[in-house]
């Protein structure tokens, strides 16, 4: 299968099953937002829960906490994202295409490119010289680019009844201002009332560092973990969900002792990477990637991405980076908070007395929800082709899902809509739904009609009701991978059914 058509598939399988639909499609759609229809949104949530029993329920080292959205905005501050959550933003002079100059297409400073005039293939071939920036456009390949200009990705609001603009016209009523000391007195005006959406989830569990400690009397080494959504106004939103403006992130910050940090990087990269390979159909394309050191950000020491090799290529799932003490520092010194943590069992290294106070350093493993859906579902995309027995070539569409991440656990399917079949199985459906699976129960099309829409949701079971059933109260059970039915009795089909579907 071409690669880039696997994309296309996908898109068109989540519109077509109602995964994920394009936000308000029917005025026009927004490029950078989407809606996880009935499926998808059992498919995220079933990623979320795996991430949260794995990150919280399965261990006692870790809580939970669900912060606000909208923060207090010297949070950001502090944190380094005003002043510097920035993308480089470079505008193409031959095409009009806004770009990331960090993402763009490198080429060698110097060489010659050949490109066509306004981007189009039917104008007229032109010749020009990459420049210092070392990359072209990557819609025209031109190397006739704007400067780069810093675009800060934070989207910023304001908080409570105010008027931000009329108070500006207020104070430039008819004092003569050039452009600079317009713009400087707008932000003067806006700041009073100025809010962000968060960017990512992780500040609130610095933030909230003492309170969680204090309640929950945690002992470093111990986490914080949060699931929820977060707001980047991106330069270029691309391939579908994978890098959109609003989106789900799913981050845990492991506090630890300093000197510690090694050894608990090394264990989250391969917590991280054993947790996608459990529930991947294929694990070879997950990856890990340790950053170069000329890409780590200045407060960290280390950092490993968990990478999926996306149609595209090779691209980021998850960040895992070591980030020293700089948040709990920051925050601390920002507040005056006491953001550090007494181990009384310790001697203090410098002054070799008994007990020991530190600010905590961190490991936090930071995963893009949303984008992870985007990884399973390419990673469970799957097309059999057969021949039938007219010659005709087949092909059989399924997601191979794992049970548990499936939106629908079985699909309860009477073979004829009589003879007391639906109501038998409405029956079925009904007991597996009290144990907690969501289920379909399904009586319209043919019965291979009905099978080829379950493996194309990745539904792992088929449990077909039919005559054979109201006499001796048995089923067929069908395996949507292998495609093979067996005869059981209705409580060992059940038995099957909520078995497979545990998390591994
Ligand atoms: P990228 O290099 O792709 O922009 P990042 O390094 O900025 O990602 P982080 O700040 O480390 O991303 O965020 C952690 C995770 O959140 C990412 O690994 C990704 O899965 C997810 N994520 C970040 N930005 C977006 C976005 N715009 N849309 C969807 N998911 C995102």
């Amino acid at each position: 299968m071409n690669e880039l058509d696997l994309m296309t598939k996908i898109v068109s399988l989540c519109k077509r099953r109602g995964f994920v639909f394009q936000s308000s499609e029917i005025y026009g759609g927004l490029k950078s937002a989407y809606d996880y229809g009935p499926l998808g949104v059992e498919l995220k949530r079933n990623i979320a829960a795996a991430w949260w029993r794995s990150m919280v329920y399965e261990r006692d080292d870790i809580v939970g906490i669900d912060a606000s959205i909208i923060m207090h905005p010297k949070v950001w501050e502090t944190s380094g994202h005003v002043a510097g959550f920035s993308d480089p933003l470079v505008d193409c002079l031959n095409c009009k295409e806004r770009f990331r100059g960090d993402k763009a297409p490198r080429a060698e400073v110097g060489s010659e490119v050949v490109f066509h005039e306004g981007g189009k293939s039917s104008g007229k071939k032109l010749k020009g010289h990459v420049g210092a920036c070392g990359y072209v456009c990557p819609v025209c390949s031109s190397p006739n680019l704007s400067d780069e200009r810093q675009f800060n990705g934070m989207f910023r609001t304001t908080l409570g009844p105010v008027d931000p603009l009329a108070e500006f016209f207020k104070e430039i009523k008819e004092k003569n201002l050039d452009e600079r000391e317009m713009r400087a007195k707008y932000e003067e005006c806006l700041k009073r009332s100025l809010v962000y959406l968060r960017p990512e989830t992780a500040q609130a569990m610095f933030v909230q560092f003492l309170n969680v400690q204090q309640t929950t009397s945690m002992k470093v080494p111990f986490g914080i973990a949060q699931q929820g959504k977060s707001f980047r106004n991106e330069i270029v939103v691309e391939h579908f969900i994978f890098r959109s403006c609003e989106f789900e992130q799913m981050e845990m910050e492991f506090f630890i002792e300093p000197g510690t940090q090694d050894q608990w990087l090394k264990y989250w990269t391969d917590e991280r990477m054993a947790w996608y390979k459990k529930y991947a159909n294929s694990g070879e394309s997950f990856r890990l990637r340790q950053h170069d050191k000329t890409e780590l950000a200045h407060y960290s020491d280390d950092c490993y991405d968990v990478e999926y090799l996306y149609p595209w290529g090779w691209g980021e799932l998850e960040g895992i980076a070591s980030r020293t003490d700089y948040d709990l520092k920051r925050h601390g010194a920002a507040t005056g908070s006491k953001l550090s943590y007494f181990d009384q069992n310790k001697a203090d290294p410098e002054t070799g007395k008994p007990g020991w106070r530190y600010v905590p350093y961190v490991i936090e493993p930071a995963a893009g929800l949303t984008r992870t859906v985007l990884a399973m579902l390419l990673d469970a995309y799957c097309e059999e082709k057969s021949v039938d027995a007219n010659g005709q070539e087949k092909v059989r569409v399924l997601l191979k899902l794992h049970p548990a991440l499936a939106p629908i656990k079985a699909a309860v399917l009477p073979l004829v809509k009589k003879d007391g079949q639906p109501e038998k199985a409405e029956a079925i459906a009904k007991e597996l739904r009290r144990a907690g699976l969501n289920v379909a129960c399904d009586d319209a099309q043919s019965i291979g009609k009905r099978y080829a829409k379950h493996d194309e949701v990745g539904t792992p079971y088929c449990i077909t009701v039919d005559t054979q059933t109201l006499e001796d109260q048995t089923v067929t059970l069908r395996d949507r991978d292998t495609a093979q039915q067996e005869r059981l009795t209705i409580p060992a089909a059940v038995a099957k059914v909520v078995e497979a579907c545990r998390h591994p």
